[in-house]
């Protein structure tokens, strides 16, 4: 399995622009969206696709699901890639540059899109924010003070409201093929029902005792709270650094006092600090989670990861 580059000081981009809005679109966009208009519908053939640029492998997996053989979609951080500390480098500014939709999730997981974004001139092209302002969802704290943990697209149930902002984009960048966004939408929503049925199926044969997960990074609140887990503890406090002695002995302390029998990792991510959470605790190191990214087969989409994952948790904890 390939391995991320080491992890680089963290792009700070919170302060850098305001999200107000999911869906953003700028004068350039309302242009782009005109011509549109009066272009004849889109084709199937591979050079009349709409570019659509996303910063993970997770979203472009949801994008081309809503957007079928209509979109060309490419990923910034590549399959097994750590969104939290990723660098563009110039080949990302072009493909960001030629894009027509521009996809992240906001709150902090990918804000270093901003910054390619202004790289690339394309502060006009539509941008969607999937996580940013979803209606009736409370969320939970950040890893730092006064942010919020961006990792909603953990839950199936969330993931519908990512879809319908997908299709939004989509329609607005291409109106003329609305409705097969709108079928295309309709029909990923009904498998990430039956996703989330089944989930919930596979976690009640675990017993509610045992329902306790610690993770390397802090990827499974969302997660956690639908399907009845507790959450015992991360393994770091932000991707890219190194937690401190007087952090990994409190945790040490909460997992001997909680019983969690199995610590999980993500393929992204070093093994090493899980490994030696496990020597000093007795519990069992499952290292293979998916969640900021897709990776080989079989996890080579989204619906792939949450049972992938589902199906980890529940061998261990069983
Ligand atoms: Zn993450």
């Amino acid at each position: 399995m390939t391995r991320p580059p080491p992890p680089r000081a963290r792009l700070s981009l919170r302060s850098g622009r305001r999200a107000t809005d999911g869906l953003i679109l700028g004068l350039a966009g309302l242009l782009a969206l005109a011509a549109c208009q009066t272009s004849p519908p889109n084709a199937t053939g591979a050079a009349s696709r709409i570019p659509v640029v996303t910063t993970t492998t997770v979203f472009a997996d949801m994008v081309r699901n809503v957007g079928g053989d209509l979109v060309d979609v490419t990923s910034l951080v590549p399959k097994n890639g750590d969104v939290h500390t990723f660098e563009p480098k110039p080949g990302d500014v072009r493909a960001v540059a030629r894009a027509k939709l521009l996809v992240m999730n906001g709150l902090g997981l990918d804000d270093w899109l901003a910054k390619t974004i202004s790289n690339a001139s394309s502060s006009g092209t539509p941008l969607v924010k999937l996580a940013v302002d979803l209606p009736g969802i409370t969320l939970l704290p950040g890893e730092e003070p006064g942010t919020q943990n961006p990792h909603l697209f953990m839950d199936p149930k969330y993931v519908e409201l990512y879809v319908d902002r997908i299709a939004s984009g989509l329609k607005t960048v291409d109106p003329a093929d609305a409705n097969r966004f709108d079928e295309q939408a309709a029909s990923y929503k009904t498998r990430l029902r039956a996703l989330d049925a089944w989930v919930r199926e596979q976690i009640s044969t675990v017993p509610p005792a045992d329902r306790k997960l610690v993770t390397f990074h802090d990827a499974f609140p969302y997660y956690a709270r639908e399907y009845g887990i507790t959450i015992v503890g991360v393994a770091v406090e932000a991707p890219g650094q190194d937690p401190s002695a007087g952090y990994t002995a409190a945790l040490i302390d909460a997992i001997r006092k909680a019983g969690v029998k199995a610590i999980f990792s993500e393929s992204q991510f070093p093994a090493k600090l899980v490994d030696q959470l496990a020597a000093e605790t007795g519990a069992n190191v499952v290292a293979n989670l998916y969640d900021d990214a897709l990776g080989d087969p079989p996890v080579t989409s989204y619906e792939a990861v949450i049972r992938w994952d589902t199906q980890q948790l529940v061998a261990a904890l069983r």
